[in-house]
C-alpha cells in the first residue's frame, strides 16, 4: 500500500476537484471494511469534503484466458479490454467502445448502454478474498449492491467480436457533448428519458459559471472551462426542483458525488 496524491481536477472526467490522497492498493489483503474506492473518476463529482478515498494499483491490472472465461483484473480500462477482445476475436465487450471507466467502475455502476450491460457477462467477481457468483449481487439498471471492493471479475466469453455492433453503438454516442463531464447525471426514469424532462423545463444549454446542461445532450453536465462542485451542484438541484414541479418525477443521480 502507498499513498498518491491526484489532482482531481485534472484526473476526474468532468475535471471537477481539489488534490486529494488515495490509498494505492497493491494486495487485496489491505482493503478496509470503510474504504471508498474510485475507478478512474469518470462517474464522479468531488466535493470538498470527500471521505478517504482508495483505488486499485496496477497490480490488478491484467487479462488471462482462462478456457471458456476471462480473469480480468478491476483495474483495467474498458478501452484496453475492448481491444483485447477486438484482437482475439472475442464477443460480448463490443459496447465497452467509448465508455469510459475501469472493470471495477464498471461493475459497480453496472455500467452499459442501450440494452447492453456489463453484468450481462459476468460469471463471478472477487470480492473480500473470494469469488462470489454474479447471480449473487442484486443488480439492475446502472447500479450493483457490492459488499466491498470488486478486485477482479471472471468473465464469460463467446466466440466473435461484433464489428457492426460496435459501429452502431458508437454511432448511437453522437449526440454526446465532448466538453469534459461525467456521463449523464441522473438515471432515466422508468419510461422516459432525463434528458428530455431538463430539456422541458428550460433547462437544456442553462449555464452556472463554468456549468452547464449541455445544449446538444441535456442530461450531460459540461465544464465549459473553471467550472466549481458548487456551480455543479446548483444546476443538479435546480433541475431536480424543476423536473419534480413539473412532472411529479424525483430525478435520482447516476453520477457519484463524493
Ligand atoms: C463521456 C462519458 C460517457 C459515458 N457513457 C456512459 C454510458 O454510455 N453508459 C454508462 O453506464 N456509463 C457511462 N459513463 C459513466 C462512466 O463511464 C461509468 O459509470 C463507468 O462505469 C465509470 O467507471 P470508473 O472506473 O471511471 O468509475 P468511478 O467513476 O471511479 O467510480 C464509479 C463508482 O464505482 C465505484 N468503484 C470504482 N472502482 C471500484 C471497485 N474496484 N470496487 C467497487 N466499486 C468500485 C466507485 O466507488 C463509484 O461508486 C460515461 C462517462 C463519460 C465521461
Amino acid at each position: 500500500m502507498y499513498i498518491k496524491t491526484v489532482d482531481f481536477s485534472l484526473f476526474s472526467s468532468i475535471g471537477i476537484g481539489q488534490r486529494v490522497d488515495l490509498k494505492m492498493i497493491e494486495q487485496e489483503e489491505e482493503i478496509e471494511a470503510d474504504d471508498f474506492f474510485v475507478g478512474a473518476a469518470n462517474n464522479i463529482l468531488l466535493s470538498p469534503t470527500p471521505p478517504p478515498l482508495a483505488k486499485l494499483s496496477k497490480n490488478f491490472d491484467y487479462i488471462v484466458r482462462e478456457g471458456e472465461s476471462l480473469l480480468v483484473g478491476a483495474s483495467v480500462l474498458s478501452g484496453r479490454l475492448l481491444s483485447y477482445a477486438k484482437r482475439h476475436d472475442i464477443g460480448g465487450f463490443e459496447f465497452m467502445a467509448k465508455l469510459p471507466g475501469t472493470v471495477g467502475g464498471m461493475t459497480a455502476m453496472n455500467a452499459g448502454v442501450k440494452e447492453y450491460e456489463i453484468f450481462s457477462l459476468i460469471e463471478e467477481l472477487r470480492i473480500g478474498g473470494e469469488w462470489v457468483k454474479a447471480s449473487q449481487i442484486e443488480h439492475g439498471y446502472r447500479f450493483s449492491r457490492l459488499p466491498a471492493a470488486v478486485t477482479a471479475v471472471r468473465f464469460f466469453i463467446s466466440e466473435g467480436f461484433d464489428h457492426a455492433l460496435m459501429e452502431r453503438l458508437k454511432a448511437y454516442r453522437k449526440n454526446q457533448p465532448l466538453e469534459p463531464s461525467a456521463g449523464s447525471v441522473f438515471k432515466n426514469p422508468p419510461g422516459d428519458y432525463a434528458g428530455r424532462l431538463i430539456e422541458s423545463v428550460g433547462l437544456k444549454g442553462y449555464r452556472k459559471g463554468g456549468m452547464a446542461w449541455s445544449p446538444i445532450h441535456a442530461n450531460f453536465l459540461v465544464n465549459l472551462g473553471g467550472g466549481s462542485f458548487d456551480d455543479a451542484i446548483f444546476l443538479i438541484d435546480m433541475a431536480k426542483e424543476r423536473v419534480y414541479e413539473s412532472f411529479g418525477i424525483k430525478l435520482e443521480e447516476e453520477i457519484e458525488i463524493l
